[in-house]
């Protein structure tokens, strides 16, 4: 099997798994508890919230451990909502190209008198941090815009966006998740008070995420109980998990450079050959991108047919973004981009990871031409 959908999730690597492995067989108290197993698990949390904290450029304070990447964009919304109430501001403002994690939580909170305002990226993807200026006045409580686009690989200018929501007294958040551990992220220097991070999209495991918060306030609860996580996030902390996410997250940062130049010349290698098919168009080429993130459009092919004619090649790889795979319709970041529809149905996303090889790129390119001439035949 030759696996290009690492942007729908990653492998977990073998020794991440097994510096999880003593927080399910040994130690395996609850970080809550004041004998000795309890001690252990909290001081693992402790280690991973400050691995954390220095890899994304907050405090640990400023660390909440989530169930992912979905939880953190809802609390960062609802952090904000609450900031707006509290002070009257009642418009968020974000991309129209956000994952469905920060879209529907906006939609949610719509619903509680909230207005929303979804701001265009450009032709090549990119949300112009103009356009965003444009958007704000002093109602304006958040401004949420992805460090990364999921389905393009865009790399979006966070550092100015942020600068342009503080200008208008907002607070910024940023979903980092498929940015975390692939391209250098500060919140600090950045200027970034919410980001959202998520342990399976940089081969740590499911289930397990960040809310990196940094304002007064602190990050507001959407889950209550025992009041873990300093009353922000309550639940019995994933042990495990969070120790997998800061180990995944630590071996990313560390091999990033390296990582990201040999992952980069293989897209551009699959990029090139997949680009030599007749109507092909690569998405977002002239933005800045993430390394691992190639979505082709193939003009006359429909996505429908051609990722279960991949798949029987064994190559996974997926149609716009896997959240809304199976449903019949257009993604809505190509459309934001103004790609025709007609085109934008055959769209198909090949993400790589740093288990991607010469010879995974060339088989899926050899397939790709194959499906084509089929189809088209
Ligand atoms: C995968 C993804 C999410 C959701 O993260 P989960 O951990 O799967 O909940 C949110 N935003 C983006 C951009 C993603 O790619």
């Amino acid at each position: 099997m030759i696996y290009l959908d690492n942007a729908a999730t990653t492998a977990m690597h073998a020794n991440i798994f097994e510096q999880m492995k003593p927080y399910y067989l040994e130690t395996y108290g609850n970080p809550g508890s004041i004998h000795a197993a309890g001690r252990g698990a909290l001081h693992a949390v402790m280690d991973a919230r400050a691995t954390v904290a220095k890899r994304l450029g907050c405090m640990p304070r400023q660390v909440t451990f989530t169930s992912g990447g979905t939880e953190a964009d809802n609390q960062a919304i609802a952090t904000a909502a609450h900031f707006g109430q509290r002070i009257g501001r009642m418009r968020m403002v974000a991309s129209s190209i956000e994952h469905p994690a920060v879209l529907r939580a906006l939609e949610a909170w719509k619903a509680r008198g909230f207005e929303i305002t979804l701001v265009d990226p450009d032709e090549t993807g990119v949300v112009q941090a103009s356009s965003i200026h444009d958007a704000l006045d002093d109602d304006v409580c958040l401004v949420s815009v992805m460090a990364a686009n999921n389905e393009t690989g865009a790399v979006q200018s966070i550092e100015e966006i942020a600068a342009a929501a503080h200008s208008a007294g907002a607070l910024f958040h940023t979903d980092a998740v498929q940015a975390a551990g692939h391209i250098p992220l500060n919140c600090e220097a950045a200027g970034v008070d919410l980001l959202s991070i998520s342990a399976h999209k940089f081969h740590g495991p499911k289930g397990v995420g960040a809310l990196v918060c940094r304002t007064r306030e602190g990050a507001e609860p959407i889950i209550f109980g025992g009041g873990q996580e300093r009353g922000r996030r309550s639940g019995t902390e994933n042990v495990p998990g969070i120790v997998g996410l800061a180990a995944a997250l630590e071996e990313a940062c560390a091999n990033m450079d390296g990582d990201a130049r040999r992952v980069g010349e293989l897209r551009d290698t699959l990029e090139l050959r997949l680009a030599s098919i007749d109507g092909a168009m690569i998405i977002a080429k002239n933005a800045p991108r993430v390394p691992g993130i190639s979505n082709v459009c193939f003009d006359g092919l429909d996505h429908q047919a051609v990722v279960p004619l991949l798949d029987a090649r064994g190559i996974c790889a997926s149609a716009g973004s896997a959240c809304s795979a199976g449903a019949v319709q257009v993604s809505h970041v190509l459309r934001g981009m103004g790609v025709p529809d007609g085109l934008a149905k055959g769209s198909i996303r090949f993400s790589l990871s740093v288990d991607t090889t010469q010879e995974d790129v060339d088989a899926a390119a050899v397939a790709m031409q194959e499906i084509a001439a089929s189809l088209k035949r």
